[in-house]
């Protein structure tokens, strides 16, 4: 029915259609290319969702469960996708992190939380875990791994689809735990501390969840949030970043919390640090 004429235009015009359809916006606006569709892109992170609860302890008391989603629904109620349905997860483990899977799947594990001193602590941790999920930064890195012509088969539902997400949850368990790209931390960085901060907690949480981080990670201890906070440059690069951007907030609402009082009661239901050698 086309003339071979018009399949180069043909061409152009589905991959036009293709980005406005799978470009997404942060809160700078920038667009960037992603195939994988926001369903495809849900799907991987339920298949995740299901690994991680075969392989991680769910932390059993319910009232933490809770408050973690509260916290998280906070921030979500200011960030800039809300297209999905997100879920929190504390796990009980002695590892000093936390995770978000592709399609808002977002996990804290108990050790992080032991040593976060207020609830704006916590809050900047979510607040960032979900701006990687606003950015979409998981699922392109998914994306890059599987390749374009995979993705293409993602993005245009063709045969072999469910297969590839097969693949591309392999992928997001492997990639789960390993560092992001410093761009992308920046950009976490920077939504999450507008997130922080709309949502009504203190950005100097922000601050002293880098700092406690640092000292915890100072000795080249892995498994210290994305592992990432491990070594002093790039915190105090962060840091100054964030000292820099909350400077050019001001004036900053007078009504900020840092919730220390309600966050204290709820770790002292925290489970103890195993002994050494003895835990996970
Ligand atoms: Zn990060």
């Amino acid at each position: 029915m086309f003339t071979k004429q018009f399949y180069p235009i043909l061409a152009v015009l589905s991959l036009s259609i293709l980005l406005i359809s799978c470009a997404t916006t942060g809160p700078g606006g920038k667009k960037s290319l992603i195939l994988v569709p926001v369903g495809q892109e849900v799907a991987i992170g339920q298949g995740m969702a299901e690994r991680v609860a075969q392989t991680e302890k769910t932390f059993g008391n319910a009232e933490w469960q809770q408050y973690l989603a509260e916290v998280g629904q906070k921030i979500v109620a200011v960030c800039d996708r809300r297209d999905i349905e997100y879920h929190f997860t504390v796990i009980e483990s002695d590892q000093i992190n936390a995770f978000a899977a592709p399609g808002g799947y977002i996990y804290f594990y108990t050790g992080l939380l032991r040593e976060m001193k207020d609830e704006s602590e916590m809050a900047a941790v979510m607040a960032h875990e979900i701006s990687h999920v606003v950015a979409r930064h998981s699922v392109k890195r998914i994306q890059a791994v599987l390749g374009v012509a995979a993705a293409y088969q993602l993005a245009f539902g063709s045969e072999g689809a469910s297969e590839i997400v097969d693949a591309a949850i392999n992928i997001g368990m492997g990639l789960a735990f390993s560092s992001y790209s410093r761009e992308n931390e920046r950009e976490a960085d920077q939504y999450g501390l507008h997130y922080l901060v709309k949502a009504g907690y203190d950005p100097r949480g922000a601050l002293g969840m880098y700092e406690t981080l640092a000292r915890l990670g100072g000795g080249g201890a892995s498994n210290v949030f994305e592992q990432l906070s491990s070594t002093h440059p790039e915190t105090k690069e962060r840091i100054a970043n964030a000292r820099a951007l909350i400077a050019s907030m001001k004036p900053l609402p007078s009504s900020l919390t840092r919730g220390e009082s309600r966050y204290r009661r709820m770790a002292d239901s925290l489970p103890a640090k195993a002994e050494a050698g003895g835990g996970k």
